[in-house]
């Protein structure tokens, strides 16, 4: 699949540069807009697809249901995890979303500042964790910040789904035989051969185990695990700004619009540092020192 480049820094401050003269060049403000609201686009088509357990095919753009991915949805928080608000901020949050944001910057988990990355992670009120230590709790935590205002959220309560209202589970097979198999006494065992393993275990090494995928279009095949390195750049926690602008950009009619609503996403960006290197194509320390220099232009 052909990705969408991220925007040039050089065209981003000439943009403002003018701007700061009374000018506003359509042809730069549309050539900018639209390497932005393509970009934007990949960014929210790659996290649906870790939403909604669908991957579109590289050649014909059909979404494939992904095999594996429903059986996380309770631990990993997948294709039904649940929406729930932050009680301090009142954002729409899904509880991986809150461990995605950490994983992309560390957070101290009493308060809440942002670590220091050295030989291990390092927070100014004196708290350090190794890499190891830090991914585990990320994991495990029923407490994490949250990934918008930072203040602590608790992991929602999957509800026991009772009766008529369960939703189907995605049908097991055996790995050794194919055979249907069971999920029950912790254990998956299978009906036919008598393979039994601890469902923990089994979990782990399907997560590990790459997935083969077919496009049911155009017959094209490739692996998941590929597919995911590939859009490694796109992946955000946060999705929202890229979809915001999508829809706003759209409605713009002239050049002073057009300025507004890029702006809007650069101060976005410049609030969420970790955010900007998806838009923007430069290093994070040139990225920060450009986004600075434009707010102090404001
Ligand atoms: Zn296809
Ligand atoms: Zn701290
Ligand atoms: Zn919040
Ligand atoms: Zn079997």
């Amino acid at each position: 699949m052909d990705w969408a480049p991220r925007v040039k820094p050089i065209k981003i401050r000439r943009l403002y540069r003018y701007a700061r003269l009374g000018i506003y060049d359509d042809t730069l403000l549309q050539d900018v807009g639209w390497e932005l609201y393509a970009r934007c686009t990949d960014i929210a088509t790659v996290a649906d697809v870790y939403r909604e357990g669908r991957v579109p095919c590289p050649k014909c753009s059909t979404k494939i249901t992904r095999r594996i991915d429903p059986l996380f949805s309770k631990g990993e928080g997948g294709t039904h995890d649940l929406w729930f608000r932050c009680p301090h901020c009142t954002e729409r949050l899904l509880w991986r979303d809150c461990r995605q944001a950490l994983r992309n910057t560390p957070r101290c988990f009493t308060c809440h500042a942002a670590l220091l990355k050295t030989d291990v992670l390092r927070c100014t009120c004196g708290k350090t964790w190794s890499q190891d230590a830090y991914n585990q709790s990320v994991r495990t935590r029923v407490r994490l910040p949250c990934p918008h205002c930072f203040n602590p959220v608790r992991r929602p309560e999957v509800p026991v789904q009772r009766g008529k209202n369960r939703q189907p589970k995605p049908e097991l097979h055996c790995p050794k035989c194919q055979a249907v198999a069971l999920h029950q006494y912790g254990n998956i065992e299978c009906t036919a051969c008598g393979y039994k393993r601890r469902w923990r275990d089994y979990r782990k090494s399907l997560k590990k185990k790459d997935e083969k995928l077919e496009c049911p279009n155009c017959r094209y095949t490739f692996r998941w695990q590929t597919w995911r390195k590939s859009v490694r750049s796109l992946r955000t926690g946060n999705p929202k700004p890229a979809r915001e602008f999508i829809k706003r950009w759209l409605r713009c009619h002239t050049p002073q619009q057009r300025m507004i609503q890029i702006d809007t996403l650069l101060q976005t960006l410049h609030g969420r540092g970790p955010l900007a290197p998806l838009f923007i194509d430069s290093g994070e320390h040139n990225i920060r020192q450009m986004l600075d220099d434009l707010a102090s232009q404001r």
